[in-house]
């Protein structure tokens, strides 16, 4: 076994064992910063200023070494050095698709891997990124759901992906012009990647308050959809605690159907759900809800099923996302036919909803929503473990 491979293949969560050494500043809260300088001499009265310089370094810059902290001085820049890193996770590879979608490999502590998406489009340009490695939940059309081995990441771990491919794209401001008249390469951020952002709640809630931060990276809450598919207990929390746009993997209009291809719906039914997403508006001051809704030949996709839909979530404001599936090696259901989709995203439309079709991205190089694992985790939930725990 190499260095870098997975500790253990345990299906629960590994207590995180924090590397020792110099503390990383990325991921750290402007509170958590604060008292981390203090601790290492900074006297109190100046470390709301250093907090405010060094933030501004890390997040507006994206610099990366305390030499070029020039505002402060040397003696304060040498402390920095030996108490402090700033770290991001590691590139391992990235992959172009023909369409300029971009995938990352992304190395964390530990040797752990996840992946990182970033889709360019026409107005703006979105990262989709992991919240934890693998997933603890086991929809049964999602691939990284059948990964093994689960970690939460740390914040540090989640803005840092926001960073890498700020990166990789050279979308920091430069010295002298500022961002100038370029556009923002990386303007959107969707909690969509491996991983169920709700069952990561401080981690998540802390890297987008760093990502939202208006002295750094500067992203407005309108800017940031995190997805979950349906932790009850924790959707008012997001809307005070994050404030961000919520989008919920709707994906079935009868428990029984939800039940098998969105589990955590024996938890915490349609009804409970739906409760939860009619607070969610109110609570966050924020737009409509986005219903993620994948679309599944001869399971989830008849008529029917979308005249449910509407009836379910009226008065709840909503846009609803279809989504073709996205096949994956050993994926036990096929993708819709074109016109039923069509068909199933007009009678949406007529009742009054945006409907848009997702055009899937990036799926040369297996980019697309739910096809990421990443390449090196080879455990494997076999075929009927997945079918066994989706009651297939
Ligand atoms: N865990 C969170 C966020 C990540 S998944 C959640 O489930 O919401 C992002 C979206 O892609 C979800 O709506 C998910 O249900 C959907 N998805 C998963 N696998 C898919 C697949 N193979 N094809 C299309 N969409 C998929
Ligand atoms: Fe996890 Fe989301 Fe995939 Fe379900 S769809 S297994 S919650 S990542």
């Amino acid at each position: 076994m190499t260095a870098t491979a997975p500790i253990t293949q345990d299906v629960l969560t590994i207590p995180r064992k924090l590397p020792e050494g110099p503390a990383n500043i990325v991921g750290l809260t402007r509170d958590a910063l604060r008292n981390a300088l203090i601790t290492a001499g900074t006297p109190e009265r100046q470390a709301k200023m250093r907090v405010n310089q060094i933030w501004q370094w890390v997040y507006f810059w994206g610099v990366r070494d305390f030499a070029a902290m020039t505002n402060l001085s040397k003696d304060y820049r040498a402390m920095l050095a030996k108490h402090f890193v700033i770290e991001v996770p590691e590139v391992v590879t990235r992959e172009i698709s023909a369409d300029g979608t971009r995938k990352y490999l992304v190395r964390i502590a530990g040797g752990h891997e996840v992946e990182t998406v970033y889709i360019p489009e026409e107005d703006r340009g979105t990262l989709c990124i992991s919240s934890q490695v693998g997933c603890t939940l086991t929809c049964s059309f999602c691939h990284t759901g059948t990964q093994k081995l689960v970690r939460n990441l740390t914040a540090g771990e989640i803005v840092g992906q926001v960073m890498l491919a700020r990166d990789d794209l050279d979308d920091w401001p430069k010295p002298g012009e500022g961002m100038g008249d370029r556009p923002r390469l990386l303007s959107n951020i969707v909690l969509m990647g491996m991983g169920e952002p709700l069952y990561n709640f401080e981690a998540v809630r802390d890297a987008m308050k760093i990502a939202m931060d208006g002295e750094g990276i500067s992203l407005s809450r309108r800017r940031i959809t995190l997805s979950t598919s349906g932790v009850v207990p924790e959707i008012a929390r997001t809307a005070t605690e994050i404030g961000c746009l919520l989008a919920v993997s709707f994906h079935a209009t009868t428990d029984e159907i939800r039940d098998r291809l969105v589990p955590i719906n024996r938890k915490w039914n349609i009804a409970a759900l739906l409760d939860a997403l009619r607070e969610y508006p109110k609570l966050s001051n924020s737009e409509r809800i986005t219903f993620e809704y994948v679309m599944l030949k001869g399971v989830n996709d008849s008529d029917e099923d979308a005249r449910r839909l509407v009836k379910l979530i009226r008065g709840i404001p909503a846009k609803i996302n279809l989504i073709p599936f996205n096949e994956w090696p050993g994926a036990p259901y096929e993708r819709s036919d074109w016109s039923r989709i069509e068909a199933f995203a007009d009678i949406v439309h007529k009742a009054g909803y945006a409907s848009p079709i997702r055009t899937p991205r990036g799926e040369d190089i297996m980019a697309a929503c739910g096809q990421l694992k990443s390449a090196t985790e080879r455990a494997r939930k076999s075929r009927a473990e997945i079918a066994a725990e989706a009651g297939l």
